[in-house]
């Protein structure tokens, strides 16, 4: 393909080819910025289901973790509950119903016993239940003397506290006695023993025998371990306590608060909630090491825990019912209007029923925690747990992505993702993004359409011009070969015809016209071959060292030679630093490039003005120079002399012959050979044309 074709080929790809890609932009991108928001929005919407998801599952691993910590046969304590709260946020609130539909957790008492207190009370009844298998007579003796040992006791307890008046109650000596002697008595009996045990502990303390009752506790807390008083006191708690009030030491009674915080007594709570009261101002006033202080403090933190636990389950109370009644062996959840929370609660195969309290601040953090990848969505993504109905939206500083529901566990609530309004929406990123890219990529298409149009005009241009210059040359090179052609003919036919025969000068006049013609020819169609050469590539130089000097020497000498008939005048100037520098080049080419030279100065610069050629050093180089006192050559028009076929306009007009080829040749030629062509001109000043090159040392 010719150079020219493949130009314009190429410059319409740089047309056609963004044209199509602006085309193919402005069709799809439309539809595929569409695609790329409900993308985004499905993605949104996918990333708030999955976290939903994780949040109902993490309800459910919360219920087995709860339900298995409820089967284990300790109670549920404070500790136990914020060791399962670490690995189970949503368990703070757990509860558990009773195959009976009663709320065995959280206890509805601060202080409760472990298991239901055994009144003692009606002893006596009690061993009267027994009788019918002892017979009807020895029932009748057995009730009687178990009611004659109570009112023994009743009497005994009334001597002990004495006569009463308005000052206050005052037992005799011989009434103390009488009790004393009583309580011994009735201490043998299993049924009045502990009553007696304590009247008789009771009587050692007033008596200051310390040491005495101390004893009595201690056989009231080994015998009857189990026992409660008519109140429901258990001797146990009884005996403990007075031994503690007997030692007067403040470590008896935080070890007593301690038990008792510990559940380690069956009495009705309201008992121990009484003994507890009673304890605690004891040890508030008593004198307390740091470390008694500190776990005192303890224990106060955890009877207030227990008090709260008791408002809890106060607060559930309403519900259970309900609960106990609709659980389903799935797990399922619903408001709370009493707590303003949420219950989720499922029923165990043990018939029992086991649930969470939880609100939606847990809930959100619990998701917050859900690992799904879903803080790339957008900047600042948040999650929002809100009530059925509710709109995030009606928020006006939050922006809702996407909203989703919850399965069974949840139903009336909605998980929401958000972000604040003043970050960045989503979507609209997208859109921008993309924008700027379609901006970007349509600019930098219309960049390329501009450069292609740019290109195919100048290359439309320079092939007219190129196509002007070669009609140009084709009629110069004709008229050139044919203006020699036709003297050598005429003179050659003149001499042939004897026109000058005789005349010695004239015919030596013609036959120099014919060799001076004949080399005009020859040096014609040496440049032409020359172009040929370069042109296909295949023009070789011979390089050698050779004298610069001597270079020049020749070029001038071979001009004059063959100017010979009216030989300008040329003045050589050789410094003398360079005189002897060598060069190295292809000594015939460079010879030719300066006889264009001369040519080109003779041509133009007149043929009577003097050209002066000089060699000069210029630092490691050696400069061949060719100047006239010609016409000089216009800025504008010194980088183009040198293109092939361009003459300057001036050249035609004054009709002096030339092809436009010698400067181009000059140029190619020293440039092959490592050199370079300088020209300084001005108007009406003249010309320096120069060959530069290296000088070798
Ligand atoms: P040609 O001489 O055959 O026209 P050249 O390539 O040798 O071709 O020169 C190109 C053009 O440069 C000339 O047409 C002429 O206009 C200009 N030129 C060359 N040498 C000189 C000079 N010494 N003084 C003024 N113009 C010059």
């Amino acid at each position: 393909m010719r150079p020219g074709s493949r130009r314009a080929l190429l410059g319409l790809s740089f047309v056609l080819l963004p044209a199509a890609g602006i085309a193919y932009l402005g069709a799809v991108s439309y539809q595929e910025d569409r695609g790329i928001v409900a993308a985004k929005l499905d993605e949104l919407f996918n990333g708030a289901e999955l976290v939903a998801a994780q949040v109902e599952e993490e309800v459910d691993r919360t219920l087995d973790a709860v339900a298995e910590r409820f089967q284990r046969a300790e109670p549920v304590d404070e500790e136990g509950l914020a060791e399962l709260v670490r690995s189970y946020p949503l368990a703070a609130r757990p509860f558990l119903i009773g195959r009976d539909g009663g709320l065995r957790y959280p206890a509805a008492a601060p202080l409760r016993a472990p298991r239901a207190a055994s009144r003692d009370g009606d002893r006596f009844a009690r061993d009267a239940g027994t009788c019918p298998q002892r017979g009807f007579d020895s029932c009748v003796q057995t009730i009687r003397a178990a009611r004659r040992r109570e009112a023994q006791l009743l009497e005994a307890r009334r001597r002990e506290i004495g006569t009463c008046s308005a000052r206050g109650c005052k037992p005799t000596e011989r009434g103390l006695a009488e009790a004393r002697r009583t309580y011994t008595a009735l201490a043998r009996y299993d049924d009045s023993a502990p009553e007696a045990l304590v009247g008789l502990a009771r009587l050692m303390r007033r008596a200051g025998k310390n040491e005495q009752a101390r004893q009595e506790y201690a056989a009231l807390g080994r015998r009857f371990p189990d026992r409660s008083d008519s109140e429901g006191v258990p001797f146990g708690l009884i005996a403990d306590l007075g031994s503690a009030e007997v030692e007067g030491d403040p470590s008896g009674f935080l070890a007593l608060y301690r038990k008792l915080l510990g559940r380690r007594y069956a009495a009705p709570a309201a008992v121990l909630a009484n003994v507890a009261a009673r304890l605690r101002s004891r040890l508030a006033a008593a004198d307390l090491t740091a470390s008694q202080r500190a776990e005192l403090a303890a224990l106060d933190a955890r009877l207030s825990a227990a008090r709260r636990e008791a408002a809890f389950a106060a607060a559930l109370a309403p519900e259970v019912d309900d609960i106990a009644r609709s659980a389903e062996k799935q797990a399922s959840g619903r408001p709370a209007r009493a707590l303003a929370k949420t219950v989720v609660y499922r029923r165990e195969a043990d018939g029992s029923v086991v649930g969470l309290v939880i609100d939606r601040k847990m809930l959100e953090a619990v998701a917050e925690r859900v690992d799904a990848d879903v803080r790339r969505l957008a900047v600042g993504v948040r999650i929002v747990v809100n009530r059925m109905g509710h709109r995030a939206s009606d928020q006006p500083a939050i922006r809702v992505l996407a909203t989703t529901g919850f399965g069974p566990v949840l139903p009336h609530l909605t998980l929401a993702l958000v972000n604040d309004r003043s970050l960045p929406d989503p979507l609209d990123e997208i859109v921008r993004i993309r924008g700027r890219r379609h901006l970007a990529i349509t600019g930098g298409l219309m960049v390329l359409l501009l450069v292609g149009l740019f290109a195919t005009i100048r290359g439309a241009a320079r092939e007219r011009e190129l196509a002007r210059q070669k009609s140009e040359f084709v009629a110069t090179v004709s008229h050139e070969l044919k203006t020699p052609l036709t003297s050598i003919r005429m003179f050659a036919e003149m001499l042939q015809q004897q026109v000058a025969a005789g005349d010695h000068e004239r015919e030596q006049h013609y036959h120099g016209i014919i060799v001076k013609e004949s080399e005009r020819l020859g040096h014609l169609i040496a440049n032409l071959l020359d172009y040929a050469q370069i042109e296909r590539g295949t023009r070789r130089y011979s390089q050698q060292r050779v004298g610069a000097a001597s270079v020049l020497e020749e070029a001038v000498a071979t001009f004059q030679r063959l100017h010979e008939h009216a030989p300008p005048e040329i003045r050589s100037q050789i410094d003398d630093d360079v005189a002897g520098a060598e060069i190295l080049v292809d000594r015939e080419v460079v010879i030719q490039a300066l006889l264009n030279l001369l040519a080109n100065a003779v041509k133009y610069g007149g043929e009577d003005q003097p050209i002066e050629v000089q060699l000069t050093g210029r630092g490691d180089r050696v400069v061949l120079a060719v100047r006239d006192r010609g016409p000089g050559i216009p800025p504008g028009e010194q980088e183009r002399i040198f293109r092939q076929f361009y003459r300057a306009p001036g050249a035609y007009k004054s009709s002096v012959e030339g092809t436009g080829l010698g400067l181009a040749l000059v140029k190619r030629h020293v440039e092959a050979q490592g050199g370079a062509v300088e020209l300084d001109s001005a108007v009406g000043v003249g010309s320096t044309f120069s060959l530069v090159f290296d000088r070798i040392v």
